[in-house]
Formats: C-alpha cells, structure tokens, sequence
C-alpha cells in the first residue's frame, strides 16, 4: 500500500528546501514553503509585513530566475509555490500528505521543528528530514509513535533537479508502506533514482565520494602532483565528471567537505581507513583564509588576469596559498584516453599505464574499491546500491564494483594486496565461488552479486525502465536494414 501525496511542505528555504520546492513544483505539485521569521529587522521596516515575516521563503523564490542551473522547468511553475513562515502559516500543514524539513543540521533545531509539524499534521501525514547524517532517534526526540511510523530520512543532492540520486533510510519505527510511498513518489513522479542506505555517517554517497577525494588528496602530496594534473587524471579519462576532483570541490565549497569529513573522522573511530579523512594542514589552512571555493570567489582555483589584462583561470600553489596560471599537463595515458569511447577499456587502460598519470590513478581507485568493498553491509546491502549512489550522486559514470569489473577483480584483488590494501573477504569468497565478475549478462537480463544471498540476482530495475540491451538480446527483432533494427518492446 501507499499513500497519496496531492501537496507539499518544504520546511527551510536554503539551498536544499528551494532546490526541493522547486523540483516539487516541476513535478506539478502544490507546495508550501516554510522558513522562520528573520530574528532582527532593519530601521524602518515593518515587522508585521509580510515581506518582512516571509523574508526568507520571498528571497528564495526570487532567487530562482537568476540561479544557475535553473532551479525549475519553466517559469509557469512558480504558481504553484506558496510562501510562509512557520509562525503564521504553521497550521496550514494540515493541507499536505508529504512534510519534508531542510533546516540547518542542528539536531535542537530539527526537534523543535518536528514538534511544531506534528502538532499541525493530519495522521497518515509523511514526515521527512533532508538531514544528511544526524540520528533520527535524536532528531524525534519527544515525537510519538505514529509520528515514528511515518518519518524517514529523504537525502536529496544539490542541485536537486539535476542531481539523480534519492537516499532513503528509515529509522527503526518507519512504517513499510511509507517507504513504499517515497519510492515511488521520488521515482514516478520526481524523476529521482532511488537507493536505500543504511543511519550510518553521511551514508553512501557522501561517505564514498569524500573517501575519495581525501584519498586523492592523500595520493597527490605523496607523488607530488598539482591540482591541474589530478583534474586531469580524474576528469572523463576516468569516467568521472569535466569539474573532476577539485572544481567540483569548489562547486560544493570546501567548508562544507571538511565539515563531511570531520564528521567521518570524529564519529567512525572504527573505520579502517580513518586516517584518510584527517584534513590535510594545506586545507585547514585554506579554510581558515576563508579560500573556499566559488562562494568566496576563489578556491583551487580561481578567475584572474594575466600581465596583458586578459582573463585567465589561476590555480593554487597550495605550498604558499598564492595563485599562479594554470597550467597545460599533459600525460600519454590521458591522451590515449581521449580517443577511446569504451568507458571500462579507457578506465582499465588508465589505470594499468606506467605513466605518472596510471599509477596515480590505479593507487586512488583500488583504494577506493577496497574501501567499498569494506563498506557492505554497513552503509548498504548490495553493490547495486553503492554504485547506484555514486553514478547519480557523484556523476560517476561508473560506480567502484563497475570500475572494479573494468580493471578485473582478480586483477584487482592481486594488485591491492601489493599496494598494502585490504579488500574484503566476499570479493575472494565470490571469485572462489567461480563468479569473476560483480556484474554479468545472464540471457537476457544484467545480474550483480549478491553477497548476502552468496549467489548471483537480476538487477532490480525501475519498473518503468526498458534496456534496450535487454530487447538486443532477445529475439524479438521485427526488421533491420544498415540503417536502423526494430525491436518488439512487448508494448
Ligand atoms: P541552508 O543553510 O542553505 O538553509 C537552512 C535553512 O534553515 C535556512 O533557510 C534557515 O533560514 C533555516 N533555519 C535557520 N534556523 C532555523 C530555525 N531555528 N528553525 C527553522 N529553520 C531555520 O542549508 P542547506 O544546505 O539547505 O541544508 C539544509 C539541510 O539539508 C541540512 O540538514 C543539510 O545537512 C542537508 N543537506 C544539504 C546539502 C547541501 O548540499 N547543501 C545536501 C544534502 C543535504
């Protein structure tokens, strides 16, 4: 069973709740923005106003025209965002079946609120946190049981138009058929690729994909790299996104990948690889020159002008904290790259040159898929989840078990253990097994490993979705002609 979910709430207009809001709306979705009633006013205005009490929730919308990407699909669907602050319009949460709250990440502050929401909400009301990592026994402190019940964390990413990837982590209370409803609400009607993780620190996309920039970071000072040869490395001769490791780390700002790791560091004392989320002295010291990335106009990388006056990119000389232009680098492996459209032969041929650029990019990636591989069933059960989280979550166009299939998984396996690396013990247990791969074609359809079950499963796929490769390789060719084949969908 499921619910219905006709209209919204979005609880904190910030970078999330608009970002929600606004993807709410483009789904055709009536919603209500909520945020607080701004603590001080200036001279003259009047507090009483709504412009004033709306402050926060009027800017956010405002900001959607020049925000870019565009936050919404046309301008038309701004109608169907109303505005409000949690003191004058609170009882209106009476009017919608999905609550979601995007306040600061203060568990005080997220309590407080859940006991305003539940005081307003209908019974079968859906409540969920955009929390990105606190414990949802603290967060619903006070709460009652049926509030439990239908409570569950929904972790969008930023921008969240654009950005896939849906976590959804219950807490122990959470009722199967609100699970089942924000599955398919996020997947039908938002568009959004779901994957279950697990209350652990920042669960799986975040956890992975922070584990791997720190380790990039780690592997760079070691082999004395600079930030335009590993954005080099890790761009799309990887399979990883044009902003590759250090524009993207400007895009989401450095305070808030610090602040990603510091909570890995302090809260997963049993994490084997621990150490790798130490903030390096450069970073800190970057942090605390408030050098934080597009925010502050200027991160590892920064606009300048050279001697002519001409615009130029500038990158950071991160010995001395002082920009220098960028430079060209180039390495023979990553040229080769370029001209190879097959993602798992241009990844493993990366990763097996003996360029610089090749030991690099196989000493950071076999960590990070060893790190993986230690991560079920922590922060998820399967190997569909985690490669999921990083392809829609990361922009990955490949998930570390994908990547791990490319470079081989006993070649993986032999490697890893000469780089001192510690897989863990099902990958042995599956190539033992005589599985070679995580993933295989069998007849028709993809399956994965399934290491709690020790055996081989079809991929669970959207019901909505149709692979193509699945009618390839079926029978049900009508017509080809050089052109053009035509294939009977079953439709
Ligand atoms: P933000 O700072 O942009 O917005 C926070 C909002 O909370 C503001 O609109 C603010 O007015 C409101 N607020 C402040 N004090 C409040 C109070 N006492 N009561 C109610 N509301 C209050 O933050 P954000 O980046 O949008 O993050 C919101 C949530 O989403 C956090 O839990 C964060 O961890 C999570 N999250 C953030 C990202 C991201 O990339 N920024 C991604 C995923 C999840």
């Amino acid at each position: 069973m499921t619910f219905a979910i006709k209209k919204a709430a979005v609880i904190g207009a910030g970078v999330m709740g608009s970002g929600i809001a606004a993807h709410l709306a483009n789904a055709g979705i009536p919603v209500l923005l909520l945020d607080i009633v701004p603590f001080n006013a200036k001279e003259g205005e009047d507090t009483s106003s709504k412009a004033f009490r709306n402050k926060f929730s009027l800017a956010a919308v405002k900001g959607f025209k020049k925000q870019k990407p565009a936050p919404l699909f046309t301008p038309r669907a701004l109608s169907l965002i109303e505005v409000g602050n949690l003191e004058d319009d609170i009882e209106r949460l009476k009017e919608v079946d999905w609550v979601v709250e995007a306040v600061v990440e203060r568990a005080d502050i997220k309590q407080k609120v859940f006991g305003a929401v539940e005081a307003n909400i209908h019974d079968s009301c859906i409540v969920t946190s955009n929390t990105s990592g606190l414990s949802i026994e603290e967060m619903l402190l006070g709460r009652s049981e049926n509030f439990k019940q239908h409570f569950m964390v929904t972790h969008f990413f930023n921008p969240v138009r654009y950005m896939k990837l849906l976590e959804l982590i219950s807490g122990v209370k959470t009722a199967p058929e609100v699970v089942a409803t924000m599955h398919k609400f996020g997947e039908e009607t938002l568009g959004k690729g779901i994957v279950y993780g697990k209350e652990t620190t920042n669960f799986i996309a975040n956890r992975i994909g922070v584990f791997g920039i720190m380790k990039t970071v780690e592997v760079m000072l070691e082999m004395g790299l600079s930030i335009e040869a590993v954005d080099t490395v890790f761009g799309p001769a990887m399979g990883r996104p044009k902003s590759a490791i250090f524009r993207t780390a400007d895009l989401v700002g450095l305070d808030t990948l610090v602040h990603v790791a510091n909570n890995c560091y302090d809260t997963l004392p049993d994490d084997e690889e621990r150490e790798v989320f130490a903030i390096p002295a450069f970073v800190k010291k970057m942090v605390d020159a408030n050098i934080l990335g597009n925010k502050t106009k200027g991160g590892f990388y920064k606009k300048g002008k050279d001697a002519a006056g001409k615009r130029v990119i500038e990158v950071l000389d991160f010995d001395t904290l002082t920009y220098r232009p960028k430079e060209k680098v180039r390495f023979a492996s990553i040229g080769k790259a370029r001209k190879i459209e097959d993602l798992a032969k241009k990844v493993a041929m990366v990763m097996n040159s003996d360029d610089e650029a090749g030991r690099f990019a196989e000493k950071v990636t076999l960590a990070v898929l060893a790190y993986a591989s230690n991560r079920i069933p922590e922060i998820a059960d399967d190997i569909v989840n985690i490669d999921r989280g990083m392809r829609w979550g990361f922009a990955w166009e490949a998930g570390p078990f994908e990547t791990w299939d490319a470079y081989g998984v006993e070649a993986g396996l032999k490697r890893m253990k000469e780089l001192g690396l510690k897989p863990a013990a099902w990958v042995e247990e599956m190539v033992a097994s005589g599985r070679t791969s995580f993933y295989a074609v069998d007849g028709t359809k993809d399956t994965y490993w399934d290491l709690t079950a020790n055996k081989a499963q079809n991929e669970p796929l959207n019901p909505r979705t149709l692979k193509v490769d699945y009618l390839r390789r079926g029978e049900r060719k009508m017509k080809k002609n050089f052109g053009a084949t035509l294939w009977d969908m079953g439709d």
